[in-house]
């Protein structure tokens, strides 16, 4: 990825750039006990609180790991009720993407910023320009863009102040909607968990004609999912909370609609949650009548249990950050070169890691997410 292929690796890290009337400081001497009084706090490299009076901005930064490469993750804006909110969601999302980054593949390390706000009444043009300040002081070890709270219009006035941003629109010269590139990565996920099952190679290209599929959640990518699925060959069953995309799934991909309860008892061969975090519970893994689950949600599992239930269950479960991933790799080809079809064809590679994640799985009598942490873990061990 142009010159920041240049910042590997942690001297990248030593020190950060000084920025006129703002306070920047690790986080680490503004609490007591330090970060080790962080339950979420793991061996980041780099945490820094960054304030600026004019501003008004407060923000904590999060770098979690820089092995693979610079820091990607976007920026998140929330009205958190103290600080140590803000930096225990910082800590815990930036770990998470430093996982995904490590599993999909791709030469990036995982990192999460906050602004501690209302993004209804606290966003400014100065704010962004102010964090964007704080982001370039990083010297290109951390990548920002858009999260909960933040636009692409917030992004767009970030990189006023730093060019070290992600996820603009493709005529902006970024990589666009990740959507339709995340959708892809989990049909491949959906062929891979459906080839293991029957013993067959994995291959993304497949037909799928006797197979069903409970899509929760017809959105940006549950919608590209179904389609995928569609074109494959494949019956859907789906649900929404919006009438309307189920109905257009009803009328335009032939699906069977169920109510958005209704969907963890539908009898299929795949379900597939597209929709929230959190969904997969004692209550609901108990009534699935799925032998997989392959979906594009984050955080799926409500507690660390239920991966052993799923297991316990005969269900295969395609770790969710391992089926998402398309949407990271489609921005790590952002830069000069960017292709889609580059994207799409990385993207297909994570068929191939869950097939190993499953295989490895049996073998050890581990769980799915289990293998995919471990997998992630070795990966950003650092290198010697
Ligand atoms: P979206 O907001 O476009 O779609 C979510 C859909 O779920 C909407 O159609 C909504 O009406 C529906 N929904 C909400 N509550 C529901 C319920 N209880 N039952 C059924 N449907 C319900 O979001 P998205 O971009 O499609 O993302 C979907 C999920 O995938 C999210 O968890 C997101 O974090 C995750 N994800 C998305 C991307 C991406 O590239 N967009 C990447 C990685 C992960």
């Amino acid at each position: 990825m142009d010159d920041r292929e240049a910042i590997r690796g942690e001297e990248a890290l030593d020190e950060w750039q000084p920025v006129e009337g703002m306070r920047i400081v690790p986080a680490e001497t503004l609490f007591e006990g330090g970060l080790a009084s962080f339950p979420d706090y793991w061996e980041h490299e780099q945490v820094l609180y960054c304030e600026d009076e004019a501003s008004g901005l407060k923000s904590y930064l999060s770098i979690h790991s820089t092995v693979l490469g610079p820091c990607l993750g976007g920026c998140r804006m929330f009205p958190y009720a103290s600080d140590r909110e803000a930096l225990t969601d910082a800590l815990r999302l930036s770990l998470a993407m430093s996982y995904k980054h490590a599993v999909v593949d791709i030469a990036h390390g995982g990192a999460k910023a906050v602004i501690i706000g209302d993004p209804r009444t606290d966003k400014t043009p100065e704010l962004f320009r102010a964090f964007g300040r704080f982001v370039d002081a990083l010297g290109g070890a951390y990548i920002t863009g858009e999260d909960l709270g933040t636009s692409i219009e917030d992004v767009r006035i970030i990189g006023e102040t730093t060019s070290y941003i992600a996820g603009l629109p493709l005529e902006d010269g970024g990589s666009g909607d990740p959507s339709s590139v995340t959708a892809y990565g989990v049909f491949c996920a959906i062929q891979a968990s459906i080839a293991y099952t029957r013993g067959n190679p994995y291959n993304p290209k497949a037909g799928l004609p006797d197979i069903a599929v409970a899509v929760q959640g017809l959105g940006h990518v549950g919608w590209s999912v179904a389609e995928h699925l569609h074109a494959a060959g494949a019956r859907l069953i789906v649900c929404d909370i919006d009438a309307a995309k189920v109905a257009r799934a009803q009328e335009e991909l032939g699906a069977e609609a169920v109510g958005v309860d209704e969907i963890y008892d539908v009898e299929a061969d795949v379900f597939a949650p597209c929709a929230l975090g959190g969904v997969l519970n004692a209550d609901t893994v108990a009534r699935l009548r799925t032998p997989i689950v392959a979906g594009s949600a984050d955080n799926q599992l409500a507690d660390e249990r239920v991966p052993r239930m799923l297991q316990v269950m005969g269900i295969l479960y395609a770790p969710d950050y391992v089926a998402n991933g398309g949407g990271v790799i489609n921005v790590s080809y952002e830069g000069e070169g960017y292709s889609v079809e580059k994207a799409l064809q990385h993207t297909e590679h994570i068929g191939r890691t869950l097939i190993e994640i499953f295989h490895t799985a049996e073998r050890e009598g581990m769980t799915t997410a289990a293998v995919a942490d471990r997998m992630a873990g070795e990966r950003l061990a650092p290198r010697h």
